[in-house]
């Protein structure tokens, strides 16, 4: 497995305007993630590739496995993310500063599929959308058992002890 996704254009220079499939699997560096502690996994990317004379028009989606710790509960978490992807590579050089080149007949698409990646994270990992996440009081795992502590009452009298001077 490769850790870098490189489209190779010589079929596409040779098929002007026609779509061609490509699928990578790689792995990526792991200090891409927002998160301690977490890997991300398998990273798949299936992208069309279209060569428009001279820039090339990539589409298509980044499957990836995040495995971690759910920010809640602490439990472990290993979750699939499906990313869109969408981009135009300039020949040479970029049309803006945010934008994608390709140099010769070699597309890296690396750091395009790894910004998207990064972009569609969840600000938060998370075991399941609605995790309980753990008791304040006795930190018993909430989504397992109900510990019975009384942690309204708690946060009630906290709120009255903000509002005195
Ligand atoms: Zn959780
Ligand atoms: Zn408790």
């Amino acid at each position: 497995m490769s850790d870098k996704v490189i489209v190779d254009l010589t079929e596409n220079f040779a098929r002007v305007g026609e779509p061609i499939d490509f699928t990578f699997d790689c792995k990526p560096a792991d200090e891409l993630l927002p998160y301690p502690d977490a890997h991300l996994e398998n990273i798949r990317a299936q992208l069309t590739v279209t060569f428009l004379r001279p820039n090339v028009d990539v589409q298509g989606k980044i499957v990836c496995s995040v495995s971690g710790r759910c920010d809640r509960c602490l439990d472990d978490v290993s979750a699939q993310i499906e990313v869109p992807f969408h981009q135009v590579f300039y020949k040479d050089v970029a049309e803006d500063e945010d934008g994608y080149v390709y140099t010769g007949s070699k597309l890296d698409a690396t750091k395009a599929v790894c910004d998207e990646i990064v972009l569609s994270m969840p600000t938060n990992l998370l075991c399941k959308p609605d995790c309980k996440g753990l008791c304040p009081k006795c930190g018993c795992n909430l989504n397992e058992r109900q510990c019975g502590c009384d942690t309204a009452k708690e946060n009630a009298f906290a709120a009255l002890k903000n509002l005195k001077f």
